[in-house]
C-alpha cells in the first residue's frame, strides 16, 4: 500500500527512532555485558513485531541482543518466519499440544512443572537432539513457576529429567511491583530467586546457567541484574515509574466532517452530549473498533487539532468520535486529529490515555486493532 492510503482514515505511526534510543537508555541503564532480549509478545505490544524486530536488529543495540521474548509458540513461529535464527524465548506456560511445534522453531521452552520437563525432553529424545529450556522460579508472581522454597527438591529432578536430552540454560523469575514506588517486595523477591538459584544442582558441561529477572522497571529501578534483562514497555515509549522513554506511539486519525452544531443539539448514542451554546464539531474517524477506549469521552478524553486541545464529546461510536472544535476554529475535513502523540507544542501521552481510561499503557498499546495500519518512521531508513 501507498502511503497516502496507510494515512488515510486513522493510523499508528511508530517513531523507530524513538524504539532505538529507549533500546539504548535500557543498555546503559544495564550495564556493560548485560544482554538485551526485548519481549516482543502481543505483535510487540502492538507497534507490528516484524517492524519493531527489523529495527532493533538494524541498530546500535543489535551487538548486545541476547535473543527475543514472545508469549505464545505462534508468535515464536513467526519470528523465525521472519528470519530471525537467534534465541528465541516462549515465556507463558505452552499447551502441551504445541510442543512439537516449539520444537520444529527451535525455540526455547520456558517451563514451570516437571510434567512439562519431561513432555520437552520426550520430544528431544525422539528427535534424537538436545532442546533448550530456562525454568521459571515464582517468588511471588504465582501466575506460573517453580516455588522458590522448594528448589533443592525441584532442582534435582529436573536435572535428572534433562539429561543427555535438555539443555537447561537458563532460570528466571519475574517480578510483581518494579513500578511501584515500594521496592521491598521487588528486594524480597530478588532475595528468594537468589536463596533458589543457590539450592539448584550446578549446569552440566562446565557452562553457567543464563540469569534473569529484570522487566523495564527491574532494568531502570533496580541495582540487581543477571545475564539478560527482559524489557517491554519502557521500549514502546511506556512511562515506568518516574522514568520517562522517548515517545514512540503516536495514533491519528483524519477530520472527515465538520458541521455547526446550534444550541440544543444533541450527539451520539444515548444522547448524553447537548450543545450549551452555537458549537463547531468535528468526526473523526477512529472509534473503539480502533482500540480508542470508549470510556474517554466521559473520562476527560481530547485530541490535539492545529497544535490544540479539542475534548471528545458524546459517546464514542465503534467507528467515529466526535470532538468539539468550537476553541480551535478553521480546521477542516481532510486534516489530522491526534489521539495520542505530539501536534505543535501539545502532547497527549500514552500514559495520559491510560490513566483517563483507567488501565495501563499496555492495555491501550496492545487494544489498538489491526484496523489502524501500523507506519514506521525513521529518519535513517524511511519506510512504510
Ligand atoms: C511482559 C514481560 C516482561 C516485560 O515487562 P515490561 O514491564 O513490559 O518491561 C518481562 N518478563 C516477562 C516474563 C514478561 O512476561
Amino acid at each position: 500500500m501507498r502511503s497516502t492510503e496507510l494515512r488515510s482514515r486513522a493510523w499508528v505511526e511508530v517513531d523507530l527512532d524513538a524504539l532505538r534510543a529507549n533500546a539504548e537508555i535500557l543498555c546503559r541503564a544495564a550495564g556493560p555485558g548485560v544482554g538485551l532480549l526485548p519481549m516482543v509478545k502481543a505483535d510487540a505490544y502492538g507497534l507490528g513485531m516484524a517492524g519493531v524486530v527489523r529495527a532493533l536488529t538494524g541498530s546500535i543495540v543489535a551487538e548486545r541482543l541476547a535473543g527475543f521474548g514472545v508469549a505464545a509458540v505462534s508468535e515464536g513461529e513467526a519470528l523465525r518466519a521472519q528470519g530471525w535464527a537467534g534465541r528465541i524465548l516462549v515465556f507463558s506456560p505452552a499447551p502441551p499440544a504445541e510442543f512439537e511445534r516449539a520444537a520444529d522453531a527451535d525455540l526455547t521452552l520456558c517451563l514451570s512443572d516437571l510434567a512439562s520437563v519431561s513432555r520437552w525432553a520426550s520430544v528431544a529424545g525422539r528427535r534424537g537432539r538436545m532442546l533448550t529450556m530456562h525454568t521459571e522460579v515464582d517468588t511471588g508472581m504465582g501466575r506460573a513457576g517453580f516455588p522458590w522454597d522448594r528448589a533443592a527438591a525441584w532442582g534435582g529432578e529436573v536435572d535428572r529429567l534433562a539429561e543427555g536430552r535438555l539443555q537447561w540454560e537458563g532460570c528466571f523469575t519475574h517480578f510483581h511491583s518494579a513500578d511501584e514506588p515500594d521496592l521491598e517486595p521487588t528486594h524480597r523477591q530478588w532475595e528468594r530467586f537468589r536463596d533458589a538459584v543457590a539450592a539448584l544442582p550446578p549446569a552440566r558441561g562446565g557452562s553457567r546457567r543464563l540469569l534473569h529477572v529484570s522487566n523495564s522497571a527491574g532494568v531502570l529501578r533496580c541495582r540487581f541484574r543477571g545475564d539478560l534483562v527482559r524489557p517491554g514497555i519502557f521500549l514502546y515509549g511506556g512511562r515506568v515509574g518516574s522514568e520517562r522513554p522517548h515517545p514512540v506511539v503516536s495514533v491519528r486519525a483524519r477530520i472527515v466532517l465538520v458541521r455547526e452544531a446550534a444550541v440544543g443539539t444533541s450527539l451520539g448514542y444515548g444522547a448524553t452530549y447537548v450543545a450549551q451554546r452555537p458549537e463547531q464539531w468535528g468526526t473523526l474517524a477512529i472509534g473503539y473498533g480502533d482500540g480508542l477506549p470508549r470510556i474517554l469521552s466521559p473520562a476527560g478524553g481530547a485530541a490535539l487539532v492545529h497544535g490544540r486541545r479539542v475534548p471528545i464529546i458524546g459517546r464514542i461510536s465503534m467507528d467515529v468520535a466526535v470532538v468539539d472544535l468550537t476553541d480551535a476554529p478553521g480546521a477542516e475535513a481532510g486534516e489530522i486529529a491526534t489521539l495520542v502523540g505530539r501536534d505543535g507544542e501539545e502532547e497527549i501521552t500514552v500514559d495520559e490515555v491510560a490513566e483517563r481510561a483507567g488501565t495501563i499503557s499496555y492495555e491501550i498499546l496492545t487494544g489498538l486493532r489491526p484496523r489502524l495500519p501500523r507506519v514506521y518512521l525513521s529518519t535513517s531508513a524511511p519506510s512504510e
